[in-house]
This record gives C-alpha cells, structure tokens and sequence, in this order.
C-alpha cells in the first residue's frame, strides 16, 4: 500500500516515454539556416522523456488534480482560516480596469481604483473601530512589523527611547516575538492562567517604564476570548505603553465586537483569510494596519486621500516610510472590497455567528472523545489535544495523517505551543452541516482507531500519492522534480 494506482500513472513518465515519439510541432523554417554552436558547448545526452501530446496533458493535469485546495475539499486547518471564497471577487478582481493598470501610472489616471482603496481604508476602519487604515503591507506578519515600526516612531517622537520591550503572550502566532524582534525590541513572555486568558499577576509584574507595548491577539490563539482584555489594555496604557492588536482571526467578531472600543491602538487585518483571499500556498496577501488618530501621522506611505475631488498617494507627516512596492497586491485589496459591499453590515455579522457556531458544534460532539483542555465555549476555532489518545502511543500528527485517508485536510497541530498534543480545528462558516459532521464522524472513527488498534492510526496515510514523509528532509530538500534514479 501507499502508492495508489493514479500515482503509479504519474510516476511512469519515463516508461511511457518512446524514442522519437514527439509531443509538438516545430514550425517550418523561416529564418536563414545557422550552424550549432561548437560540439564541446553541447549536450548530447539529456534524457527528457519523449512522449506525445495527450500524453503529456493527462500527465500534468493528473499532477494538478493531486492538489489539495478549499475548492476541493474540507480544510480545518486553525488560526488560517481556509474558507471558501466566493468567485465573484476573483472576477471583479480581473476586469481589466484592476487588473491591468501599471503601478507608474499617473495618479488622474487611476482615480476609479484610488477610489476603491480609499473606500477600503474607511470601511476597515469601521469594521475595527479605529481612525485610520493603511493598506501598504503584504502579510499580517507585515502589518505586525509596521505596527512595531509605528510603536518605535511614537516612543521616539516623545524623547521616551527607554521602551526597548515588547510583551507577548505565551500563547501568540510565532509571527509576534519575530515582528518585535525585527524591528528592534526585546521580547518578554507573559503567562496565559488556567483558563487560557492573559495572566494579569504576571503581566503586573513585567510592566515598567521599559515597556513599549504588548501584542495581544483576539480572539487568542486558543480560540478564545478573554474576559480581561480592556483590564490588560488600561494596564499597559497606564504604564506608559501602547496595545497592538493581531486581528488575523477577525472572522470570530466581525460586527460584533470592534477591537478600538476595547482599547486597543493598532491591529492588523490578514484579508487573504477573513476577507475573501485564499491563505496558505504562498500566493499574495494583504494585511493592513487600522490606527486610532494619535497614530495616523506615522503609518507607512503611500497613504490614499482625498484632497478637494480629487484621490491622491500621500505620505503622512512623520511616516515609517514605503515598507513595499507601490500599492501593496492590489487585487487583494479589490477583493476585500467586492466581498465587504457584497455581505454588507448583516452579512459580515453572520460570517461570524456561523464560523462561531461551527467550532461551537465541533467543540460539542468531540469533546467526549479528544482532551479539551480548556473547557469553555470557543470563538471561530477550538483547541483539542491528543493526550488521551497518546496513551495508546497514537500523537497528533498521526491523528492529523489519518485524517488525509478520510479525504480531509489535517487541522493545525502542535500550535499553540502551550498546549501538549495541540489539534487546532477551524470549521469556517462557509462549510455546510453535512460536511462539518462527515469531519466530525471521521475523528471520532479515528478516536475509536486509537483505542483499539493504534498501529492503523500510526502508520496512516495509506491512500495518498506519497505516504509518510521525512517531515525535515521534505522541508530542506524538497523532491520537485524527476530525476533517473
Ligand atoms: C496567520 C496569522 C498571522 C500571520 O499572518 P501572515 O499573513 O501569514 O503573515 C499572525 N497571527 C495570527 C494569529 C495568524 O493566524
């Protein structure tokens, strides 16, 4: 087993491979005739496979079909929120009024899409309850390292250049100390308590005047909301330092909650996951920073304004600079626009009582079966861990490769870190009842697997076109291409 009979198909290339057999038809002669290049510039051996075109069509459209992707299947993957996204923004995205304007071109020419950006900015600030928005970042680890950028500018302005530390929680996306840390500030740790909220004892005592600010994420990592959040806000504002908000996870509180009325001074938004770009893969992002006003004056250039009629690029008054090309990926920023219009106030707050419903319902029928170890109702994903199942020698990651047999994604695992055998699932809200349960059936096969006979669930995946991989080889040296064995 492991190799299934579609993998065997792909892996023949160089069997099906005939000599001289052609795959494309060179064009008749018409240019001059000219001699090759001398012999010992030449290769004569290069063993590419020679094979004819339908061959080859059917050789990489089997290779694309083995991608797993969000149009395909189920993909509970926490803290990334890998939902469906609606096929309308990707055609709004490409009408060639977006999609082909050049990034030098002149600013009267470009009004319309200068417009829409503009419509963003304030649409996003309405939506977190902040004052200004800038567009400019790629990634929300990008918009982290901004709002660092920021931190460091405000500090600087007021002759305070003793706040060298950022406090980040135990439990924060890795993005977090690493933001900090690049932009110059020293990392301390502060302790989540029993119930996965922040630990105001100890975040008292890494309060002082050395303390720029604390990144907080909300809801947290644990998928959860922390009752003390505006406790932790007016501590650190009364020591001096600002709150950075992670919204990377907004699809838990969209018009429900707005993290400016909570107290917090910057956030960024991951709109290639809340809003309508796919996340994962690599593929483009945007994640914007939302400012109340003290800080608008800092955020990155260019900024879009409206002066008289007329949308123009400024750069604020005391900006941290361009920390991108041009406009930041535009065509993320048309589609967050597209789906923000389409959904409308209702929508947007719909989005988040069925993504929080869903991980509620997952929360309620596994949790007989899988370790909670925080026992409380959960925002838009919920934290299990595998430590029941560990006692019969069955982890999260072979939990998570079992999964793949029953045709679904496997959820996040190992993160957050604070939490052994972690197994973080997010439903989204765009997955029906009848797929959410089909998920639901399979980890609760898999539960009884783990029971009875554990070896199944270890030595899992059986049905995928590659079984178990050396996950740090994989990684270091991935295998992109055939070579003659
Ligand atoms: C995804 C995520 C990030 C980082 O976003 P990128 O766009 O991948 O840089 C940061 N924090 C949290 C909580 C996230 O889920």
């Amino acid at each position: 087993m492991g190799v299934t009979a579609q993998d065997n198909k792909t892996r023949l290339l160089m069997d099906q491979s005939r000599s001289g057999r052609r795959g494309a038809t060179i064009p008749a002669l018409d240019v001059p005739r000219s001699d090759l290049p001398p012999d010992n510039m030449l290769r004569r051996e290069l063993d590419l496979p020679e094979l004819s075109e339908p061959e080859i069509i059917r050789y990489f459209i089997r290779l694309s079909s083995m991608n797993y992707s969000v149009d395909t299947n189920f993909y509970p993957l926490g803290s990334c929120t890998m939902k469906y996204n609606p096929k309308i923004n990707d055609e709004i995205a490409r009408l060639p009024g977006f999609a082909r304007i050049h990034p030098f071109q002149p600013e009267e020419t470009v009004q319309g899409a200068l417009e829409l950006l503009h419509h963003l900015q304030d649409l996003l600030a309405e939506i977190t309850g902040m004052d200004a928005v800038s567009l400019a970042p790629s990634a929300g680890a990008h918009g982290e390292f901004s709002g660092m950028l920021l931190f460091r500018s405000y500090h600087k302005s007021r002759g305070d250049v003793k706040r060298q530390q950022i406090l980040v929680p135990d439990s924060a996306h890795g993005t977090n100390p690493a933001s900090a840390a690049m932009a110059g500030f020293e990392v301390v740790e502060v302790q989540s308590d029993a119930e996965g909220n922040t630990d105001l004892e100890d975040l008292r005592s890494k309060l002082s005047d050395s303390v720029a600010g604390i990144m907080l994420t909300m809801p947290s990592t644990l998928g959860l909301f922390d009752p003390n959040v505006e406790e932790v806000c007016n501590l650190v504002h009364e020591a001096g330092g600002l709150v950075y908000g992670d919204g990377a996870n907004m699809n838990a509180i969209l018009g429900k909650v707005k993290l400016g009325d909570l107290g917090f001074d910057v956030v960024h938004l991951n709109l290639h996951k809340t809003f309508s770009t796919p996340h994962g893969g690599g593929g483009p992002g945007a994640g914007p920073i939302c400012v109340k006003e003290p800080f608008s004056r800092y955020l990155p250039k260019p900024h879009v304004e409206k002066i008289g009629e007329a949308y123009r690029l400024v750069a604020p008054e005391e900006s941290v600079g361009a920390i991108g090309s041009f406009l930041g990926n535009f065509g993320v920023l048309v589609r967050a626009f597209v789906y923000i219009r389409t959904l409308g106030a209702d929508g947007l707050r719909a989005v988040s009582e069925n993504a929080v419903l869903n991980a509620n319902y997952v929360l309620a029928r596994l949790r007989d079966k899988y370790f909670l170890p925080y026992d409380r109702s959960c925002m838009h994903e919920v934290v299990f861990s595998a430590n029941w199942q560990k006692r019969h020698g069955v982890k999260a990651l072979d939990i998570g490769k079992r999964l793949l047999d029953h045709g679904f994604y496997a959820p996040t695992i190992y993160f957050p870190l604070i939490v052994e055998e972690a197994m973080m699932i997010e439903p989204t809200e765009t997955e029906t009842l009848e797929t959410i349960d089909e998920f639901i059936d399979a980890m609760l096969d898999i539960a009884e697997e783990a029971e009875k006979d554990p070896d199944i669930v270890i030595g899992a995946p059986y049905t995928t076109p590659v079984i178990r991989l050396d996950e740090a080889l994989a990684a270091r040296q991935p295998d992109l291409r055939w070579t003659e064995r």
